[in-house]
């Protein structure tokens, strides 16, 4: 009898479990709008124009080959990535970067770093990272396999449909000085409620009184406003204010890269001798784990960055999927009206960015699911990207139903 006999079947994952029973449902009337993954009008994935020329570009060009990538990635890549999310302003000199699997590959490989080097508070044995409730699902599993001690912030009031700013604070507040606190840039997953730009201010000056070391996640940057420079305000106003802002970049979502796992993870330091021993280290951490990134998506965003005509194109289809997300927003709540809803749906439209977090409870959801085909996370978050004109009013119906 083999060890193998004895393993237990593990749970299936929260998001990408759902995405397997919408996958195997047969009802032809069925939804997807659990994963935070851009379709088109037509309920199609969309390859953006500017990526499809790019992709275009480097089959012709004889200078591209598939060897191996640095470990930390392809500098060049690296360099535009930073100057996107930092802006053109910023003096990349002591900024460390390094390539990475995407957002999540990012947030592992920042995890690890701060195991590694941040200081412990005093008295604890591990090193805590507080992040919000509720987060990105993800976020607990990671950063607990980097051996960090997961706390987590109140960021919600599910009685307000908002952010719960004074919660945030006390939190905050409370954590042991030195603590590391991860912050969404934009468009908070799931609630769609970011902080505002006066907020954000006062949360960097507690920050800084508390020592606490800050960790952005930036997955949506563009998906916020459909202006990739207007979302990257907090991470800037961070870095104005001195913080030594560990960031998480992935360009899945405002490049439909989903699958080409392409990110970045850097550290700002205050000098380039720094940022040269935090790259050597940030190297030693990535060598065991996967020894150097893909480089079929970081070659499509550098391309894409590198060029201005494409550039100026990549912003316009960013804009566009935002816009689109925007309208669907919009409509659910014009839909939820005309069939008869008569609850306050005014947070869905105040929220911005991939989701609406509508308040529904577990049991709606799962009404949502058995009855209606309607495959969504328990937590109600939707994922507006999924709705489309086809496929609004059924699912505004739904949640009436389920929610009368
Ligand atoms: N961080 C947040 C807040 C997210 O919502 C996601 C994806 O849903 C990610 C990170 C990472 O995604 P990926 O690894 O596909 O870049």
């Amino acid at each position: 009898n083999s060890y193998l006999s004895t393993i237990p079947e593990g749970p299936p994952d929260a998001i990408l479990g759902i995405a397997e029973s919408f996958k195997s449902c047969t009802d032809p009337n069925k939804v997807n709008v659990c994963v935070g993954a851009y379709r088109d009008s037509s309920g199609k994935p969309w390859i953006l124009p500017s990526v499809r020329k790019a992709e275009e570009r480097m089959l012709k060009d004889d200078t591209v080959n598939k060897e191996y990538a640095p470990i930390a990635g392809d500098g060049r890549y690296v360099e535009l990535a930073l100057r996107f999310a930092y802006g053109n302003e910023m003096d990349l000199g002591s900024v460390a970067g390094v390539q990475s699997l995407s957002g999540t590959g990012a947030c592992r490989i920042g995890g690890h770093f701060f195991a590694r080097f941040a200081p412990k508070p005093k008295g604890l044995d591990r090193l805590p990272i507080y992040i919000p409730n509720p987060t990105w699902g993800n976020h607990i599993q990671i950063f607990k396999e980097c051996g960090l001690d997961v706390q987590r912030y109140r960021y919600y009031d599910s009685k307000t449909n908002a952010l719960d700013y004074d919660g945030l604070i006390a939190d905050l507040k409370e954590a042991p000085d030195g603590s590391v606190i991860l912050l969404h840039s934009c468009a908070h997953n799931p609630t769609g409620c970011d902080p505002t730009l006066q907020q954000w201010k006062d949360i960097s000056d507690l920050i800084k009184e508390k020592s606490h070391h800050v960790f952005f996640d930036s997955a949506y940057q563009g998906f916020a406003s459909g202006d990739a420079e207007a979302d990257a305000a907090a991470l800037r106003l961070f870095v104005k204010e001195g913080h030594n802002i560990v960031l998480a970049q992935s360009f899945a979502k405002n490049f439909g890269l989903y699958g080409e796992r392409t990110g970045t993870l850097s550290v700002v330091c205050n000098t380039p001798e720094e940022r040269s021993a935090v790259m050597s280290q940030l190297k030693l951490i990535i060598r065991p784990m996967y020894s150097s990134p893909p480089i079929h998506g970081s070659s499509i965003v550098k391309t894409v960055l590198e060029d201005e005509e494409l550039t100026k194109e990549y912003y316009a289809n960013c804009e566009e999927m935002a816009d689109r997300i925007g309208s669907m927003r919009r409509r659910l709540v014009e839909v939820l009206k005309e069939v008869g809803s008569t609850h306050d749906w005014s947070h869905v439209t105040s929220q911005i960015g991939m989701f609406a977090f509508t308040g529904m409870s577990s049991d709606m959801c799962d009404e949502l699911t058995s009855k209606y085909s309607i495959f969504l996370t328990r937590d109600g978050r939707i994922s507006l990207a999924g709705l489309n004109e086809g496929n609004i009013e059924y699912v505004a119906k739904a949640i009436h139903d389920v929610t009368d």
